[in-house]
This record gives C-alpha cells, structure tokens and sequence, in this order.
C-alpha cells in the first residue's frame, strides 16, 4: 500500500506539470488568437418577460482552437485576464459586437440591445472608456443600445476608481448592467451608488428556486431590490416555462436562456429574429 501511495503521489505530481505546461502552450496561443482569426461571436436572445419580444441578445466570445477545437470561455478567460490578453480579446468582442447590433439595426430590427461582457482587467487597465467611446463613434451605433455587463465582483476590486469609470461610461451614452449578481461581495450601498442601468441575476439562484425555496425567495427579493433603485431586472439561465412563470410572477422584467435559446450564430439568431416578426 506504500509504494502504490508513493506512485499516485508521482502520478500526482506529473500530471499538475503537465497541466501547468499545457496551461503555458495555451496562454501563449491565446496571445495570438484574435490576429489568427480563432475568435467568434455567438447570441443569446434576451427576451421581454412583458411582450415577449427579443429585446436583444449577449455576446458570447468562442474560441476555435487548431487542435482542441472549441475552447470554452469558463476556461480562456481567466488565462487571457493572468497574461493580459483579455485587453486584445475585449477590444475584439466590442469591436464585433457593435457591428453586428449595426447590422440587426440596419436589417430593421430597432429595437435590439446588445449585452457585451466586460472583465475586470479590461474596467481598470485598459482605456476602457476610450475605446468604447472610439469604437460607438467609428460604428455609428447608438450608444444606449449597447450594455455593458459588468461584474459584480469587478466593481468591488477597486470601488471608488470602478464608479468614476462607469459614471464616464454613462456619459458616452452606453447602458450598464450589474452581472452575476448575488454571487459576490458587493455591498447594496454600493449598488446604489453605481450609475446602473440593469441588474442580471446569477444561474446559480435562478437553476433551483422553484425547488429550493431560499433561493426563489433571493431571486423575488433582488427583483424586489432593483425595481426599487429604478433598474431593470433580467434573469439568465432560465430553463422552464415554470421557471419563466415564477419570473413573471416576480415581475421580471426580462429573461435569458436555454428556454428561449442557446447563445447562436449571428444567421441563426437573425432568421430567429425574422420569425418572431412573422409570428
Ligand atoms: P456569463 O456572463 O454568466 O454568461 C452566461 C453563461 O451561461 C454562458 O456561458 C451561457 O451560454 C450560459 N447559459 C445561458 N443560458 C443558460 C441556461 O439556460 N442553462 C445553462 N446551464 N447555462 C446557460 P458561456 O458562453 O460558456 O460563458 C461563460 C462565461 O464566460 C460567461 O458567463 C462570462 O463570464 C465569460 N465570457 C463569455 N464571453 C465573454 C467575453 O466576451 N468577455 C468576457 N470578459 N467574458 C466572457
Ligand atoms: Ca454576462
Ligand atoms: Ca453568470
Ligand atoms: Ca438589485
């Protein structure tokens, strides 16, 4: 039982080093992904609890890997924010993102917003603000139709430098949602200091709170919470018509997710678009 002990403790041992060399081939990859054209956009629609109407969609970044083929942004992102390469990614996302909200505009669809993510690297060092006000002006969009979701935990690395940053943000004219919200350590005076436009609740209460009751009870009461600061609220990850149901209930005002739709390709979430016109 000894010298199997001391195997696995070498098997142990080569595997984090292997791991930790693939991690490096990965991060070096990733320094070159946007120029090697790896990168690509996909949708989710966001849905208008009130209408129904699609509202808009988020963006979400894909990265096509030669070798490993898709490589999800749970694992990417983290890497790209250690190296820095989430300044050259972010720049990427918003760049795409924009025109793509100028085409769904330009199709007739004037009512879309589109919800691009932003990390926290990206919020303190980068121009952030620079290159969104660049890259509105270059497209030609309207500025309050592009959101930007912004982590809670992102905002309270650096509270005081993070409500400048957005209070500048507003000035462009751009939205601003609070995202993953109730998984972090944000403090509601905080909350209420931050010129928010939306608050989007995290999967995680959303997934169960038909099943677990404290849950529903956390996803009532931040809906409760947000409409009395004057913000929208939008729940992801919603699943089941059960689910949107008790959304409504609540007076959600918008939902995201698997039961509306996966995040798609631009075409598909067009023809997706074109249909509900049509309905
Ligand atoms: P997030 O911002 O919380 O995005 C929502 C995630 O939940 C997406 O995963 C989406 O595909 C997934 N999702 C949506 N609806 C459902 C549902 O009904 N059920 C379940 N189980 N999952 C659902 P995805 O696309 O893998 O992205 C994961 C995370 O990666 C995002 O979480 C976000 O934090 C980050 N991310 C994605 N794209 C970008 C980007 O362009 N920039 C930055 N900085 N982060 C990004
Ligand atoms: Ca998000
Ligand atoms: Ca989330
Ligand atoms: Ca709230």
């Amino acid at each position: 039982a000894k010298s199997q002990g001391g195997n696995s403790y070498q098997f142990y041992v080569a595997n984090v080093d292997q791991r930790i060399r693939e991690t490096k081939v990965l991060e070096r990859q990733l320094a070159t992904a946007v120029e090697d054209n790896q990168l690509q956009l996909v949708f989710q629609p966001q849905v208008n609890l009130v209408t129904g109407e699609i509202r808009g969609a988020e963006a979400l970044v894909r990265w096509h890997h030669p070798e490993r083929g898709m490589v999800s942004p749970v694992e990417f992102i983290p890497l790209a924010e250690r190296t820095g390469a989430i300044v050259a990614i972010g720049e990427w996302v918003l760049k795409n993102s924009c025109h793509a909200l100028r085409r769904w505009l330009e199709a007739g669809f004037h009512n879309m917003t589109i919800s691009v993510n932003v990390s926290a690297i990206q919020l303190h060092q980068s121009d952030l603000v620079g290159m969104v006000k660049r890259l509105v002006t270059e497209t030609g969009i309207p500025p309050h139709h592009l959101m930007l979701e912004i982590t809670e935990t992102a905002v309270m690395e650096n509270v005081d430098l993070a409500i400048r940053l957005l209070k500048q943000m507003k000035e462009i004219g751009v939205q601003l949602a609070i995202d993953d919200f109730g998984t972090g350590y944000s403090s509601l005076s905080y909350l209420k200091k931050m010129p928010m436009d939306e608050v989007k609740i995290d999967r995680a209460f959303v997934q169960d709170m038909l099943e677990d009751p404290d849950n529903g009870t956390i996803v009532d009461a931040i809906i409760q919470l947000g409409h009395s600061l004057g913000l929208s609220v939008i729940a992801e990850g919603t699943e089941t018509l059960d689910q949107i149901k008790y959304l409504q209930e609540c007076e959600c005002d918008v939902a995201q997710g698997y039961y509306y739709s996966q995040p798609i390709r631009e075409d598909s979430f067009l023809t997706f678009l074109s249909n509900q016109r049509t309905q």
